[in-house]
């Protein structure tokens, strides 16, 4: 622990006393009083968290559902609810993948590790991953004992190389769709041109596309336009969908193979009815003419800043911060050192500002960050507010050279 403190890693958990953004009040300290903040660093994107309509059809959904499932879903946990949500999300999203069917999940870190558990064995897979992506991915593969071919992030030429080496039989390209520590997208037509190439599968986790990207927010692939028999869609449901949980959308055969072996899927308790229920809601919310509205205010929102950053920084070339090449609602800006990231996160947070600093292990040493996360419920004030705020604190970096 005290080597942890030393390097600037020591990480603290903090207890909102109020729900909701964009202003919440936060615990900073157990047991003192709660004070207000703007809250930049969640990924309720579209501000769905706290919203009257899922409340009501939370709610509603335990009257009819239950709160617990009371079972796994292969023994007697399994219910209409649960049905509901999957042909919600295969109605949603199935257009993608021929055959699609749903299976919906806990949480996205138990899909990611039944996902890669089931799909990879020791004798004939080989798992491509990014070398960026999410700790559940990269806890999946390890728990797979599948073998696994890292390469540098978003580099298609290194990925096609090992792809052409490999005789695997089975050969899985795995990837973030939306960077979640980044913030940009994987190249996913390249990707899914390459698996073509190579008989092999695409499995996106599209975590932070999933109710930001596309039309009527379905995601990085609607995004691109991509369609495909070889697409393994995994999506969580605790970002912009507000709720809880996550689902893995793909050909039947790959569904009925998950729910056969995957043993994150078998051996726990099936979620909550009632927030599946909450989330047969929020799809019809995210899909609605208000979903489009808070997509586009929420665009907004990231043209803002990114506008506003770009020119501080022009400013203040001297700082040394810069900021990461993102469309998406997370807006990192990258600082390096631990200790520097961790005090200008004390340093919004006097300010009223809620951002996270995002240390090793979660990015690469050397990459500490501050990780801005925009959501349609922030105001333009509010996004000014914070601009506001970083250029005062670029201003002071810039003279005394550190923070
Ligand atoms: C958040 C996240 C997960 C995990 O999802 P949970 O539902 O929070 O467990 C998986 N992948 C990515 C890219 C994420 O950002």
């Amino acid at each position: 622990m005290r080597e942890r403190e030393a390097q600037g890693l020591r990480r603290q958990r903090r207890s909102t006393a109020t729900p909701g953004l964009p202003l919440q009040h936060v615990h900073l300290v157990p047991d003192e009083p709660a004070q207000a903040l703007l809250n930049f660093s969640s990924n309720d994107y579209l501000g769905l968290a706290n919203h009257p309509t899922l409340v009501a059809a939370l709610a509603e959904g335990a009257g009819v559902h239950g709160v617990g499932s009371g079972a796994s879903h292969l023994v007697s946990g399994h219910g209409a609810a649960h049905d509901a949500l999957e042909a919600a999300l295969v109605d949603w999203l199935g257009g993608a993948i021929p055959e699609a069917r749903c299976l919906s999940f806990g949480s996205g870190y138990m899909a990611n590790q039944a996902l890669l558990t089931a799909l990879g064995d020791e004798a004939s897979t080989v798992l491509f991953t990014d070398k960026l992506n999410h700790a559940s991915l990269i806890d999946g593969a390890q728990l797979a004992r599948a073998q696994v071919q890292r390469y540098p992030h978003n580099r298609v030429d290194r990925l096609t190389a090992l792809l052409a080496e490999s005789t695997a039989p089975l050969k899985l390209i795995v990837t973030d769709a939306v960077f979640s520590m980044d913030g940009d997208l994987a190249p996913l037509p390249e990707l899914l041109a390459l698996a073509e190439a190579h008989d092999a599968w695409l499995i996106l986790d599209d975590a932070h596309g999933l109710g930001v990207l596309g039309a009527h927010g379905e995601g990085s692939l609607a995004h691109f336009g991509l369609k495909s028999e070889r697409l393994i869609l995994m999506g969580t449901l605790g970002k912009a969908m507000g709720t809880s949980g996550a689902f893995v959308l793909a050909h039947r055969t790959v569904i009925e193979w998950l729910t056969q072996t995957a043993r994150p899927y078998i051996f726990t308790t099936a979620s909550s009815p009632a927030l599946a229920h909450a989330t047969v809601a929020s799809i019809a919310l995210v899909r609605s003419a208000e979903g489009v509205a808070l997509r586009e205010r929420l665009h907004a929102r990231i043209a803002q800043f990114r506008q506003g950053m770009a020119q501080r920084l022009a400013q203040h070339p001297a700082c040394g911060w810069q900021l990461m090449d993102s469309a998406t609602a997370i807006q990192p800006v990258l600082i390096g050192d631990n200790h520097r990231t961790a005090a200008l996160g004390q340093a919004l947070m006097a300010r009223g500002l809620w951002v996270g600093a995002i240390r090793p292990p979660t990015v690469p040493v050397g990459t500490a960050r501050l990780r801005i996360t925009l959501s349609a419920a922030h105001s333009e004030a509010q996004v000014a507010q914070l601009l506001a705020a970083l250029g005062a604190l670029m201003n002071d970096a810039r003279v005394e050279g550190a923070v």
